[in-house]
């Protein structure tokens, strides 16, 4: 059983449809050690090897936040929600720096620039995107 299940973690890593870039920094002990944490299933929707998904080791902090390939900064998910949880936080980036340039504009009275940013943020609120960040209107 065991044997079967380290196989297919090997063949996920080779797989060409994994980043390979985000799985290097984890060492193969520490993959499998979260894997076998989380229990083979994605630590969101909690599909896992069983359901025929193939699953990636992901941080939980980022490597641009400080994050570190640490076993407790690791989460087994599954390639959908991998997929999810890299381009949500490409929108968060997108959108602090937005608040960042508001706030300039506002500062120097850019009347055309302080336009551009509010339409941005209100394209964020019309789609619900990263809500949880706030902006001063
Ligand atoms: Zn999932």
């Amino acid at each position: 059983m065991n044997k079967d299940r380290n196989k297919s973690i090997i063949n996920l890593n080779d797989s060409q449809n994994v980043n390979h870039k985000d799985l290097e920094d984890f060492t193969q002990e520490q993959k499998e050690a979260i894997l076998r944490r989380d229990g083979y299933k994605c630590v969101i929707c909690g599909k896992g090897l069983k359901d025929g998904v193939e699953l990636d080791i992901g941080y939980i902090e980022p490597v641009r936040l400080g994050g570190k390939a640490i076993m407790e900064n690791g989460q087994t998910l599954c390639v959908e929600h991998s997929l999810m949880k890299k381009s949500l936080s490409q929108t968060e980036i997108g959108k602090k720096i937005i608040i960042r340039l508001y706030k300039i504009a506002k500062k120097e009275g850019a009347e055309k620039l302080i336009e551009f940013c509010e339409d941005i943020l209100k394209i964020y609120e019309k789609y619900h995107i990263d809500s949880h960040i706030e902006w001063d209107k």
